[in-house]
């Protein structure tokens, strides 16, 4: 058995030369090196524009929509859409740990991986048959492989796993919006406004009671029809909502602002799983202000080049999703706020 890079290039079959997450195709065999970890996989989450692009382009049409995402992890040996370039992540339980693997695993363990399905050597053998293709969540079965440089979380005891697998989907969220809120300087976290777009989505949610949690003064809430402002308000995790379809840049900012008594945000969070929000993200912002684009539909060109020819003096930050301690962050959160755990079964769809 050989040892395997850490960050597993070694599992790059196109092209030569790059890391799994920017490789066509990697190499989805069981066989395992000494420090990587085979997983039995048994639920995999697709990511919120993944599924949306993939819906779209299919008109809705489950059967469709499953024989693209099967054809696309045959073909890669991993869920990576290309059109999107974002996966998503699984559950699963682990079924052999490599002797130098460093990740603390042992078999039998139930995981779900916090590391995206585009680099995660994934083979599936049911065919998707479980799963009507009409929800993120798909039951299956298969493996997966975790490298050394990777990172995964035990199952809590108290989430039934569709619930888990949701929130660690989105878990970088929340906690990058509690750095970013804390970052500000103690005065101006004291008058600190936090607008989050999509905010009764699994991320919008989250980062809402994250700025909540880092004392930001006021957090508003932007859905785009009364419904979900309707819902979003009986969680009560918005101190204020503002109704804006996220793309229309001058709409999006005079509803921001307006619901903000004139001013700017200080932070803005984009959790819209659609693309075409980064120019009405920027001008919701105030000046030194901060973008958090969490979204994987955000395009850095328009990101970048939108800010510069608006003039606009605001921070932007790429939604890593990983942040130290953010699974059990996202956690805590949904443990303190009953209302947030509710809005996430909502929104968890049967895939079975
Ligand atoms: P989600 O639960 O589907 O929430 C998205 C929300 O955006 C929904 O409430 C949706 O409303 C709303 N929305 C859609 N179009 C809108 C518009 N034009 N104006 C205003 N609101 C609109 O999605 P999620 O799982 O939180 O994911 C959000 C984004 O984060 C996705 O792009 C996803 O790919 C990305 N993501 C990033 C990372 C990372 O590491 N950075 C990790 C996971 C996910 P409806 O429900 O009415 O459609």
């Amino acid at each position: 058995m050989s040892t395997g890079s850490p960050v597993g290039s070694h599992r790059v079959v196109s092209p030569a030369g790059v890391l799994p997450q920017a490789a066509d195709q990697l190499d989805d065999t069981p066989d395992t090196a000494e420090n990587e970890v085979r997983i039995r996989v048994e639920r995999l989450n697709l990511d919120a524009a993944s599924y949306r692009q993939l819906h779209t382009a299919h008109s809705g049409d489950g059967p469709a929509i499953r024989a693209a995402v099967l054809d696309l992890i045959e073909r890669r040996g991993k869920m990576h859409n290309p059109e999107t370039g974002s996966g998503g992540m699984l559950i699963g339980t682990v079924d052999a740990v490599g002797e130098r693997s460093p990740l603390g695993l042992e078999p039998g363990q139930k995981i779900a991986t916090l590391v995206s399905l585009t680099l995660t050597p994934l083979r599936i053998d049911d065919g998707l048959a479980r799963w009507d293709g009409l929800s993120e969540q798909i039951p299956t079965s298969g493996h997966a492989v975790l490298f050394a440089r990777s990172i995964a979380a035990v199952l809590p005891d108290d989430l039934p796993e569709e619930l888990a697998l949701a929130v660690f989907d989105v878990c970088g969220a929340p906690a990058l919006v509690r750095r970013t809120v804390l970052r500000k300087t103690s005065a101006r976290r004291a008058r600190c406004t936090v607008a989050v777009l999509g905010a009764a989505g699994k991320s919008g949610s989250l980062s809402l009671a994250a700025a909540h949690d880092a004392r930001a003064a006021t957090v508003l809430g932007v859905v785009r029809d009364d419904a979900e402002a309707a819902r979003l308000k009986a969680t009560g995790l918005a101190d204020r909502i503002a109704v804006a379809d996220a793309t229309d840049p001058l709409a999006l900012a005079e509803a921001v602002t307006d619901a903000l008594d004139g001013r700017g945000a200080d932070v803005t969070v984009v959790c819209v799983d659609v693309p075409g929000c980064e120019h009405g993200a920027i001008l919701a912002t105030g000046t030194g202000g901060t973008v958090v684009f969490f979204s994987m539909a955000t395009s850095f060109p328009a990101a970048a080049l939108g800010a510069e020819g608006l003039a606009a003096d605001v921070e932007m930050l790429i939604g890593n999703g990983y942040v130290p301690g953010h699974a059990d962050y996202a956690l805590s959160l949904m443990a303190a706020n009953p209302p947030l755990r509710e809005l996430f079964e909502a929104r968890i769809g049967g895939g079975e």
